[in-house]
């Protein structure tokens, strides 16, 4: 935990997860109370919690940290965050995002049409709007307008053809746009979203096109329009030394841009301050090698070092950090529903008279339970494998019984769990191929109530590490190891790989599942970019979600201040235009020509149909609500 939780998160004495979501303050919130409280309110399973406070903590972590960064260095510019909305688009995260820098003075980024209709409206006078991506003439319309009236609105050129729309439009409105550009830079950015970055990335102007832009730019007198230099060398960035050169290398070009006479502002850093997700440094989308503090002091210094050498003004500081904003505030909560074992129970009730290749496997078994050392706990491993594949071939032929077939199954499982048992007390380095092997077909199969489709894309997709753990009985040691899989008939459809206190690895350490017991697992550190990637495999859709405030006054510390539903049968099959009307109809006239063909009383029939009709409005998840008959 330790890894990853960054000062959130921690156990309790009750043996429960906990988070503190407000840093400097020691107000502690028991994830199972808000999984009560947000039931008791309502709410189903699996369950999205956002907690507010940790979004505003992280908002004030960013900016303390580059402003002690200046302070320090005795930086001559500001810094500002710019929150790219395409992390998490939710209303309530921007306005959270948004009430939490206002005293940082901080800054939105769009990427689309969509997001600059829906960011227009919220922006102060003051607040710096960036847009980035690929914008057509209604896009750059839309912010000459927005420029018009007072509001500050950014076009970052990508593409040299924008630069021309742009003054088009603008000479038509006898204006003088404001503007940004972004260089492709010859530094490639690390970690799985380094193609961002670099000279074949998708975005940004070459140098040459950089040239032809200010040239055009003091043809018209219009040198002092471009005001903000940016690079973004992509997501999760895993080498702080990749960012160092970046900047370096764009700082040359700003200098040489000022010498010359025109008046850049603000240099943008672009996004890409990792989150470490607990995973080893070898899996870049899952781990970083810096912290916030290296962050900042590697911009502000390396940004202060070339403007003093070369004699220039050092630039407003912006960066659009989004993932290490969001990601932390919130987690998702999985009950778990059933736990699949792999291998069979010990068979107290043996058959009589079983043949030889059955006898061999039960003096193995008795072998292995008084072997002690490493050497013949391994032969004794070997042996059972042999006879089982002899017994299998003989079950192919028809020589031995299910009876049989059932004892030798068990004895073998006996024999694996007690080797197995006894090769983890010994703890050999490096540990046997055996156990490696032994380890992996004991792992048991924990079906969570969730879609790893839906909740942890990326996980799917690239391969990311999510911290997964049980949110309660952690006083208890855990006595299985087990992987957790999803609802979806899938068999991608599962959690791979796991943050452990020794690195990552493809089990989990977890309890005995109780089937008369809530047994729940928490994902964590899901709040940037899962939501708004998650699909629909299997038509699982959005979960319910909780918004919680920390309150020292509240019994518990907490208050719920929103909940949302998630998506319902119905409307998740409309999407895919099956539409309940229609489904209700042909579902009641199926029932009707049963009850005239005598196969069903009508009673019967209504209780089916209104059954039907009342699960469209189910979540599109398992019901661990009640075991009550429906
Ligand atoms: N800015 C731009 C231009 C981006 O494309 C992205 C996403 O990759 C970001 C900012 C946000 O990056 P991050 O969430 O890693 O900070």
């Amino acid at each position: 935990m330790s890894k990853w939780a960054d000062g959130f998160f921690s156990v309790n004495k009750m043996g429960h997860v906990s988070v503190r979501p407000i840093e400097g303050q020691d107000l502690h919130i028991d994830i199972i109370d808000v999984i009560h409280s947000a039931r008791s309110e309502g709410a189903s399973l699996p369950l999205l919690i956002r907690f507010q406070d940790v979004i505003s903590s992280r908002v004030r972590r960013l900016n303390q940290t580059f402003r002690k960064a200046i302070q320090e260095s005795g930086y001559e510019g500001t810094y500002r965050s710019i929150f790219p909305i395409k992390v998490n688009q939710l209303q309530e995260v921007v306005a959270e995002v948004l009430e939490a820098g206002q005293e940082f003075n901080i800054g939105l980024e769009c990427g689309s049409k969509a997001e600059l209709l829906a960011m227009l409206p919220l922006v102060a006078d003051e607040t710096l709007l960036l847009c980035n991506g690929v914008k057509d003439r209604t896009m750059l319309t839309l912010m000459l307008n927005a420029q018009q009236i007072g509001q500050q609105v950014m076009p970052i050129i990508e593409k040299y053809s924008e630069f021309e729309q742009l003054m088009n439009l603008a000479e038509v409105r006898q204006m003088k746009p404001r503007l940004g550009v972004r260089l492709k830079l010859n530094t490639k950015g690390s970690g799985r979203w380094f193609e961002s970055g670099g000279a074949s990335s998708k975005f940004g102007l070459t140098i040459p096109e950089l040239v032809q832009l200010i040239r055009t730019l003091e043809n018209r007198e219009m040198a002092g329009q471009l005001e903000l230099l940016h690079f973004h060398l992509g997501s999760q960035i895993a080498d702080i030394q990749v960012l160092r050169s970046a900047v370096r290398e764009i700082m040359q070009v700003y200098a040489d841009l000022m010498l010359r006479g025109m008046q850049i502002k603000y240099l943008d850093v672009g996004g890409g301050l990792g989150v470490n997700y607990g995973g080893d440094y070898d899996s870049p989308e899952s781990s970083i090698n810096y912290g916030l503090r290296e962050y900042a002091n590697v911009v502000v210094y390396t940004v202060k070092e070339i403007c003093d050498e070369r004699q220039v003004p050092m630039p407003h500081l912006l960066s659009e950090s989004g993932r290490a904003l969001t990601a932390h505030h919130s987690l998702l909560v999985v009950p778990v529903l059933g736990v699949h074992r792999p291998d069979s129970p010990y068979m107290a009730e043996f058959p009589a008279e079983p043949p030889a290749v059955v006898l061999r496997m039960t003096s193995v078994y008795s072998d292995a339970q008084s072997a002690e050392k490493m050497s013949m706990l391994l032969e004794c491993y070997h042996d059972a494998q042999e006879i089982r594949q002899e017994t299998e071939q003989m079950a192919r032929l028809g020589y031995l019984s299910v009876e049989h077939m059932a004892q030798s199954d068990s004895l073998y499982w006996s024999i694996c769990r007690e080797v197995l048992r006894k090769l983890t007390a010994i703890g050999s380095i490096p540990v046997t191929a055996e156990q490696i092997e032994l380890e992996k077909q004991l792992t048991d199969m924990y079906l969570g109530d969730f879609s790893v489709f839906h909740s942890i894309i990326d996980h799917w997709a690239i391969g990311q590490v999510f911290p997964v753990m049980p949110l309660h009985r952690l006083q208890d040691k855990p006595e299985r190891r087990g992987q957790l899989v999803d609802l979806t008939c899938d068999s991608d459809g599962k959690v791979s790989q796991y943050v452990t206190s020794s690195g990552t690895s493809d089990c989990l350490p977890l309890h005995n599942f109780r089937q008369d017991e809530s047994y729940y697992l928490g994902i964590f550190l899901v709040g940037a970019y899962q939501e708004i990637l998650g699909d629909a495999h299997n038509l699982f859709g959005r979960v319910d979600e909780v918004h919680v405030y920390a309150r020292a006054e509240e019994a518990n510390g907490f208050w719920i201040e929103t909940l949302l539903k998630g998506i319902s049968v119905k409307e998740m099959l409309s999407q895919v235009q099956y539409f309940p009307n229609d489904l209700g109809r042909r579902m009641s006239e199926f029932i009707r020509r049963q009850i005239n063909a005598g196969r069903i009383k009508p009673a019967e029939g209504t209780r089916i149909l209104n059954n039907y009709t009342q699960r469209l409005g189910d979540t599109t998840y398992c019901d661990v609500s009640s075991n009550e008959p429906l």
